[in-house]
């Protein structure tokens, strides 16, 4: 049987709906409008194109967006000046510092100098350390992402297999926590992992967040396996036209397809999510500064 797709694009949208619906309830019953602030230093075009769409999904489910772009050049001394006002401003409940950030700049500096209720990224070492002990926490977005696609797709996740491919603090380890969380029996596979294929091969669920392009293929998957295929890779697709490309995964797509019981594809799989769930990170936080109820399912 063909491995059920599973479509990140439409989730983010029933997410996003989610979100709005909530934003509204807090504005007609309490009069509070949530509010993200994003951070951009320099002008890398992925990031721009990223804030734009941040910016826009924000306005477009109800909240407050605002957003400072600062010169490339920018001192240590004058951003956190910015995040320090954004720290003390009541009308913000979300701050997020697009990243990369220039080299001049400290990255662990800047991020650990957002007020943690207001870090709706996850990354600041007390947001880490809450969630790698379980207790409440601002959970990265794109580890919240998958971990919200597969309790929907599986209900409870609880005694399966699973193998995160990639360790990085943005995606790899927060996604072992969260699954650990949800009590599967979690192995970190790196750069390092000997007899990868076979490692994988154990795994219930598979997570890949490497990096490289389609380096799974389908006989590395358990029959029946669920595949979250976090990568995005930029491959020059001639067949397009001149200087055209493609997105493709760290999963071989077709040939894990036709092993998996589930696959998430790339695009339209974790990538929508992962906004959504900043959104959702930021109507959160919005609720715990103001001692409300936190929406459910929005959280992990
Ligand atoms: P990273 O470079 O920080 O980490 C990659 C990890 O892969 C490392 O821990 C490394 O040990 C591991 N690795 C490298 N080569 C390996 C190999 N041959 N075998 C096994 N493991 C290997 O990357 P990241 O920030 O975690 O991102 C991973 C991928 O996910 C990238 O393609 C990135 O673009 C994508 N990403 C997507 C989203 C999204 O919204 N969908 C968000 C973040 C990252």
């Amino acid at each position: 049987m063909p491995a059920k797709i599973i479509d990140g694009k439409a989730f983010a949208a029933t997410v996003r709906g989610q979100v709005a619906d909530h934003v509204s309830r807090l504005k007609d019953d309490h009069g509070i409008t949530p509010g993200l602030a994003v951070v951009l230093v320099g002008e890398d075009p992925a990031s721009q194109v990223y804030v734009r769409s941040k910016g826009k999904q924000t306005v477009e489910v109800g909240m407050k967006s605002v957003e400072h772009k600062l010169d490339a050049s920018t001192s240590e001394a004058d951003l956190l000046k910015v995040i320090d006002d954004l720290n003390n401003d009541p009308e913000i409940h979300g701050i997020l510092v697009q990243l990369p950030l220039p080299k001049h700049l400290d990255e662990d500096l800047v991020i650990n100098s957002i007020a943690p209720e207001k870090d709706v990224d996850g990354f600041h070492i007390s947001n880490v350390g809450l969630l790698g002990t379980g207790q409440k926490s601002m959970v990265p977005c794109t580890p919240l992402g998958c971990l919200m696609m597969l309790r929907d797709h599986h209900g409870s996740l609880s005694g399966m297999d699973a193998v995160v491919i990639g360790r990085s603090n943005i995606v790899g380890k927060p996604m072992a926590q969260l699954l650990l969380g949800d009590s599967c029996t979690v192995t970190i596979a790196h750069s390092r992992t000997k007899d990868l294929p076979d490692v994988v091969r154990r795994a219930d669920i598979v997570v890949a967040a490497v990096g490289r392009p389609e380096m799974v293929p389908g006989d590395w998957i358990k029959p029946g396996a669920t595949v979250i295929d976090v990568g995005i890779n930029r491959l020059d697709a001639p067949e397009k036209g001149e200087g055209k490309t493609r997105l493709v995964g760290d999963v071989d797509y077709d040939s894990c397809a036709a092993v998996a019981g589930a696959i998430t594809p790339v695009p339209g799989g974790v990538g929508p999510m992962t906004i959504a769930c900043l959104l959702a990170n930021t109507v959160t936080a919005c609720c715990r500064a103001n001692g409300l109820p936190e929406p459910d399912g929005l959280t992990a």
